[in-house]
Parts: C-alpha cells; sequence; structure tokens
C-alpha cells in the first residue's frame, strides 16, 4: 500500500514510522526539509496528564508512554528525558519575590509558586532530532522521503485519490496524508477541508552547559512596557537551553523556509531571559527564531479520513501538543489506514467530518 504523506513535521515523521511497521510504503513529501518548521523549533516539553478532561486524555496519555518505549526501542538519542516542571511570576524589576521552591539558577525576582510536575509525569525531548529521528527509522523499515512540494492530488472516476502531483512529477498513491503543519490550509484547494491556521511563537537557544539542571519553568511575567508575556523554559540533554514566549497573528508565509521572528520580539525576549535566570544573562545566544503551531478554530486536532474523498486522511492542527502527540497520532491513524480502524486511541474526537 502506497501512502503519499506531505509534510515531514513529527507528525508526518511518526506516521510514515508507524505505517512502514505496518507494512505499507510511506513515501514523505516535505517542501522544505525535516522538521524545518515548528517541530524543530519547538519546546518539545511533554505532559501525561496536563489534557486530562479533554477530548485529548487519551491522545496525550498513550503518546507520554510513546515517547518513553521509543526512545528506548530506537538507537539514536534524541535528548528525551524526565524533568521537575515549576509555574512562577515575576517582572522586571523585581527583586526577592517570595514563592515556595527555590531554584539556583533562577533569578530572585521570580516567585515559584507551584510545582506542576515530576519526573513522573512532565519529560521532554530535543523535537528536532526526534523528528529527525523518526523519519530516520521510517525509511530504515522502508520508507521513502522526497525533497519535493506537494502541489495537487490527482483523483480517479470514482472521485478517490490517484496520485499525488509534485514540484517534481506525480506519484502514485492508495491514500495521501496532509501533515503540512499551518500549511495544511493550502490542502483546502484540493480537498474539502476545515480552516487551519497559523499561531506565531518566537524563541531562543541558548549555550548553558551543565548549569541548569532538567528543571522546566512556566513563568507569568510583566515587561517594563507592562505587556505581559508567559516564557517557557526548557533547559535540554545536549546542554542547550530553550526559551519561547511572544505570540503573534503574523501571516503565515506561503513558504515554510521564509518564516522569521516578528520585529522586535526578539529584543523582548532577550531582555526577559536576562531577567529570569542570571545564567541565561551570560549564556551565548545559538538561535533567534520564530515557528507557527498549527490551530484548528474548534482547538482540536483534525485526524482521520477525509469525508468524500476516499484514501485521503488528514492529520494536524495540534497546537501547543505537536510533539507530544505526534507519536499516538502517527500510530492510530496508520492503525485506520492500514487496518480500517484505529484500536490504540478513539480518533472520534477529531474526525474531520465533525467539524465539516
Ligand atoms: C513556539 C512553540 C513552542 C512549542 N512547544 C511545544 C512543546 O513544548 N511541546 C509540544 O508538544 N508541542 C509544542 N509546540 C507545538 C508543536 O511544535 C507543533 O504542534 C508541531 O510541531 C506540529 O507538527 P506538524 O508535523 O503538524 O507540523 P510542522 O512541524 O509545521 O511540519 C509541517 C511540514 O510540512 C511541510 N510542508 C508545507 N507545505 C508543504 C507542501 N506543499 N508539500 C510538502 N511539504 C510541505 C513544511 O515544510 C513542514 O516541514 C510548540 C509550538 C510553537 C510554535
Amino acid at each position: 500500500m502506497r501512502v503519499v504523506i506531505c509534510g515531514a513535521g513529527a507528525v508526518g515523521a511518526c506516521l510514515a514510522y508507524f505505517l512502514a511497521r505496518r507494512g505499507a510504503t510511506p513515501i514523505v513529501v516535505e517542501r522544505a526539509g525535516v522538521a524545518c518548521a515548528a517541530s524543530g523549533k519547538s519546546g518539545g516539553f511533554l505532559a501525561l496528564d496536563w489534557c486530562d478532561r479533554t477530548p485529548l486524555e487519551r491522545l496525550a496519555r498513550r503518546s507520554f508512554a510513546l515517547h518513553a518505549s521509543l526512545a528506548e526501542e530506537l538507537a539514536e538519542d534524541w535528548g528525551y528525558r524526565r524533568m521537575t516542571t515549576y509555574a512562577g511570576h515575576g517582572g522586571e524589576g523585581v527583586r526577592g519575590a517570595a514563592g515556595r521552591h527555590r531554584l539556583a539558577w533562577v533569578a530572585d525576582g521570580i516567585a515559584l509558586t507551584d510545582r506542576l510536575g515530576s519526573t513522573d509525569t512532565t519529560a521532554q525531548v530535543h523535537p528536532g532530532r526526534f523528528t529527525a529521528a523518526m523519519m530516520s527509522a521510517a525509511e530504515a523499515h522502508g520508507a521513502e522521503l522526497r525533497n519535493v512540494s506537494a502541489t495537487r492530488i490527482v483523483r480517479g472516476r470514482d472521485g478517490g485519490v490517484q496520485a499525488v502531483e509534485t514540484g517534481d512529477g506525480t506519484i502514485s498513491a492508495d491514500a495521501v496524508v496532509i501533515a503540512m503543519g499551518p500549511w495544511s490550509r493550502s490542502a483546502a484547494q484540493w480537498l474539502p477541508l476545515p480552516p487551519v491556521y497559523g499561531l506565531k511563537g518566537h524563541s531562543l537557544v541558548f549555550e548553558t552547559g551543565s548549569r541548569i539542571p532538567p528543571e522546566a519553568l512556566f513563568i507569568e511575567y510583566q515587561e517594563s512596557s507592562g505587556a505581559r508575556s508567559s516564557p517557557e523554559v526548557f533547559p535540554r540533554a545536549d546542554g542547550t537551553t530553550y526559551v519561547c514566549a511572544i505570540s503573534s497573528e503574523s501571516p503565515v508565509p506561503l513558504d515554510p523556509a521564509e518564516v522569521a521572528p516578528d520585529e522586535g520580539a526578539i529584543a523582548r525576549l532577550e531582555a526577559i531571559c536576562r531577567a529570569l535566570s542570571p545564567v541565561l544573562a551570560e549564556s551565548p545566544i545559538l538561535a533567534r527564531q520564530a515557528c507557527y503551531r498549527p490551530v484548528t478554530p474548534h482547538g482540536l486536532p483534525l485526524i482521520g479520513p477525509v469525508p468524500g474523498t476516499k484514501g485521503a486522511f488528514v492529520a494536524t492542527g495540534h497546537s501547543v501538543w505537536g510533539i507530544l502527540n505526534a507519536p499516538a497520532t502517527g500510530e492510530a491513524l496508520a492503525e485506520v489506514i492500514v487496518e480500517g480502524a484505529a484500536g490504540t486511541v478513539d480518533l472520534a474526537p477529531f474526525a474531520p467530518r465533525r467539524f465539516g
């Protein structure tokens, strides 16, 4: 069974892996580069129970378990590790704020008020390395990666999927999956899909060496201008520390390679980081970047068959939990495509037909 997957982000790469493990032949077409978008520039934070009592609960719990088992089963190291996670607040110029927790690397002005997660419930991966490793593992099981852009779906007489047209010829297919993150909205010209948008976020990667232990922070912060933001800080196993904050609704560029930070956003984020931690204040910055998370109007991912077009599927709209939920999405959708139904997670809450 030839399945063309459009997009090599975390979702496309995980789907390719689970399809290949089930004996299908995935052909992943990627316009810009594996993990070039949010899947390479996001936090990579994982939580077991933060989606509990929402429609995402089963997907997130299954995914959290899969992240642990994949890290053990596959040979490559993508920085998977457990973390302790804290919440707090602070503001520019604040000194000696009181909090229940004290961490040596966090500035005095930041009050750490709660422990949000322990090493039983929170973890992380380096998202770009995770995505690349899943793509390599898929290739080792027979998947193929092609660096081309998907441009159209070719239908047979019955209206079902027959092939995918790319910038470099047509690929015949028994099934096609749209996994193009916020660019999935361009597939609405080829298929009857609900709208998918992109919300921009900015991030910095610092070279912090071994000075910050595996402690993640979620902070509510007030800048000197009065603007409020919610920086998230994730020290990584490779000696870097990732910090993201400052969302915007700037339009998604047509070409994923052209995503760039908004004017002024990086300077604001650098100032926030200097105030958050003396270690960050004196560490070299390795990357200043932005990316878009894919969002849907109803706030849930779209996972499953596209109504009215036999052989067409979609897997996108994972918003802030795309790295967490990519493995269980890939696993369950591979079951639907190859076996006709998902056995591991009920995908009904995410069925595209519900949102027509
Ligand atoms: C700042 C920020 C921090 C985040 N932090 C976390 C976190 O800590 N934990 C978490 O779980 N999630 C996090 N997320 C969310 C997560 O990053 C995303 O939900 C996830 O990466 C989406 O993956 P994806 O594969 O759906 O899409 P993407 O990563 O956007 O990949 C889509 C791919 O499709 C390709 N493409 C586009 N058009 C075409 C075409 N025509 N043909 C072929 N290929 C095409 C693109 O080049 C791209 O590679 C964060 C997001 C942001 C923005």
